[in-house]
């Protein structure tokens, strides 16, 4: 558990005073003491590192407590995972062993980071979180929720696969928690979040978080949603101050890789993600890099979970400093060092975008994105940059002391 509990004391951006767009008047509170937590879980908070709530945790906080339902959205790094994970861990009742709240993500590494924060903050709650996820081992799974959990975490086809057998029961579920929420609701994962949602209790609170949540979205939740609270950051905030965003005229597709091998020595000053459209790609690169000497670790979704963990690892304790991956590492995952993100390829859509530059900067933290258009991209990045009301400049000759 070690890996999220490294903290550093650098100097971050005051992440308490931003601007929301809020369905009603939502309190504000300014302090975790004035919270109404349990002690335990106060002391659990404090003991990981946190003094301050940042405006998502000042505002979602209480209304997830209280059973609203709620769709809370805020920038990347800013504490949502906090947010909803404090919330789970005060509305939980440990003296019995019964899983109270269903906590879905996109990805099996988000699913385990959450529980791991779930985990720690909870460390004087004796709290039973457990990840169910695929690519482990199915017997360890229904041995684990057979011992009882009071949260699952997980991802939503084993998630399914253990209600189905009846391993995971469901009958005290008071909690469904999206993360990545529209994501979720998209349509690759839609059907079987409505299969997982048929199996709860009908008075399941359902709380929706995420840094993206398209209007699209927003309007399909009165469907499972019961007059919900919403806490909604203004589209034109949603990059933050502390990411600086470049780009790189390549022109042509060939010329990516030797504008990435200028850059390698940027690359490693603390960490970096680079990110390609396709797993394909994603090896063909590693290969190459590796051919030409440099040292990278590269992760997809074609990999076996073993090997995904242990890149993780590696890439988390700082091991290795260079990752290259595709989207499955976009969203959510939270690596405090790393403070260069590069679009090898600009993504397909202009969430992921936010998503994916989000994974520097983390909790007011400086970060860089660099972007490689080639002729044809630009209108794509000059469409991202409007969308978002932001600056893409061109990339500086000294890019290595912003970051
Ligand atoms: P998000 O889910 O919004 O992307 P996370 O919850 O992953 O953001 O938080 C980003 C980082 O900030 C994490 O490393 C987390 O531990 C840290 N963090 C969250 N809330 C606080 C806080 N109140 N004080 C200090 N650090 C925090």
């Amino acid at each position: 558990m070690e890996d999220v509990r490294i903290r550093r004391v650098v100097q971050t951006e005051d992440l308490s005073n931003v601007e929301f767009e809020t369905s009603e008047d939502v309190e504000v509170i300014a302090t975790f003491d004035n919270m109404g937590l349990r002690e335990e879980l106060l002391r659990g908070i404090y003991a990981y590192g946190f003094e301050k709530p940042s405006a998502i945790q000042q505002r979602a906080i209480k209304p997830i407590v209280k059973g609203r339902d709620v769709i809370a959205q805020a920038q990347s790094g800013t504490g949502k995972t906090a947010t909803f994970s404090i919330a789970i861990l005060q509305s939980l009742d440990t003296t019995v062993r019964e899983s109270q709240v269903l906590c879905l993500s996109p990805t099996r590494e988000l699913a385990v980071q959450i529980q791991k924060v779930i985990l720690a903050l909870g460390d004087f709650m004796s709290v039973q979180c457990h990840a169910c996820i695929g690519g482990t081992n199915l017997g360890e799974d229904i041995r684990k929720l057979d011992y009882g959990q009071h949260v699952v975490s997980g991802t939503p086809g084993r998630v399914f696969d253990m209600i189905r057998r009846r391993v995971l029961r469901t009958r005290s579920i008071k909690m469904l928690v999206l993360d990545e929420a529209d994501e979720m609701l998209n349509k690759g994962f839609k059907e079987q979040i409505y299969d997982v949602y048929r199996y709860l209790p009908p008075a399941t609170q359902v709380v929706l978080i995420s840094a993206t949540l398209p209007h699209e979205i927003l309007e399909m939740t009165s469907k499972f949603m019961t007059d919900p609270i919403r806490i909604l950051v203004k589209r034109d905030e949603l990059t933050l101050e502390g990411i600086k965003q470049f780009f790189v005229a390549v022109e042509r597709e060939e010329w990516k890789f030797d504008t990435l091998c200028d850059l390698y020595d940027t690359l490693t000053i603390t960490q970096a993600v680079i990110f390609c459209n396709t797993k394909r790609k994603v090896d063909w690169l590693t290969e190459k890099m590796r051919e030409a000497n440099f040292t990278v670790s590269s992760m997809h979704g074609d990999m076996p979970q073993k090997e995904r963990d242990a890149i993780m690892k590696e890439f988390r304790s700082g091991q290795s400093r260079v990752l290259i991956t595709t989207d499955v590492w976009a969203r959510g995952i939270d690596v405090q060092q790393v403070s260069l993100v590069i679009n090898y390829d600009l993504p397909n859509n202009r969430e992921l975008y936010i998503h994916r530059i989000g994974r520097s900067g983390r909790f007011g933290r400086k970060g860089v994105a660099i972007n490689f258009v080639k002729s044809d991209d630009i209108r794509i990045l000059r469409d991202i940059e409007q969308y978002y009301s932001t600056q893409i400049d061109e990339m500086p000759m000294n890019v290595a002391d912003l970051i």
